[in-house]
């Protein structure tokens, strides 16, 4: 078995990582994987982040997402996995894909993530826009209308939400999607972002 990240051949149980890091999928090797810094376990603004943005970090998202390498999404599965376990009656939300560069994607690269871990989830909202927001000053982000609508699927109320997205910057698109079900009457809503890339 190889590494899908550096190509050398993955013993796990030969490392300390192996033996007491209780992974079970093990898609890249030990030394690819002590180079992705965990975030702290405190959440910031409500949002639980598993990861902090760094080098490999930034490597990994490129695979993924611009090069549409889907393989590469099972490298967090065991994470994901575990960090919505202590979410297990509430309805899982993606973030609908982005707008930048939506017509380039051929995938919806959070529900590629949910997918490889194992996660069910149902999509509540639908864009509205496709204006770039990467193009546009942090000021004109929270200006700019709302990104998001709901969709015709219907939930009751109280039923616990968590929105997924995929990395954090300013918190906008997080904010936006919240306010949508916010407004549509939702009351528990809980955030997990895989990466925060938070300055
Ligand atoms: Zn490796």
């Amino acid at each position: 078995m190889r590494c899908v990240l550096c190509e050398r051949d993955i013993h796990p149980m030969l490392t300390w990582e192996g033996l007491f890091c209780r992974r079970k999928k093990w898609v890249a090797c030990a030394r690819c994987y002590a180079k992705f810094e965990r975030a702290r376990a405190d959440s910031y603004e409500g949002i639980n982040t598993l990861y902090i943005y760094n080098e490999a970090m930034k490597e990994w998202l490129h695979r993924f997402k611009f090069a549409k390498d889907s393989v590469v999404a099972h490298i967090f599965a065991d994470e994901l996995k575990r960090a919505f376990k202590r979410y297990k009656r509430a309805v899982v939300v993606p973030i609908p894909m982005h707008v930048d560069k939506k017509r380039e994607r051929t995938f919806a690269h959070i529900d590629v993530l949910l997918e490889a871990a194992g996660v069910r989830y149902t999509h509540l909202l639908e864009k509205t826009t496709s204006d770039s927001q990467s193009q546009k000053s942090q000021q004109q982000r929270q200006k700019s209308a709302t990104l998001f609508r709901r969709n015709a699927i219907q939930l009751k109320k109280d039923t616990p939400l968590v929105l997924v997205d995929d990395i954090v910057t300013t918190g906008t698109t997080i904010r936006h999607a919240r306010e949508v079900l916010e407004q549509d009457g939702f009351i528990n809503i809980e955030v997990v972002v895989l990466i925060s890339a938070r300055l």
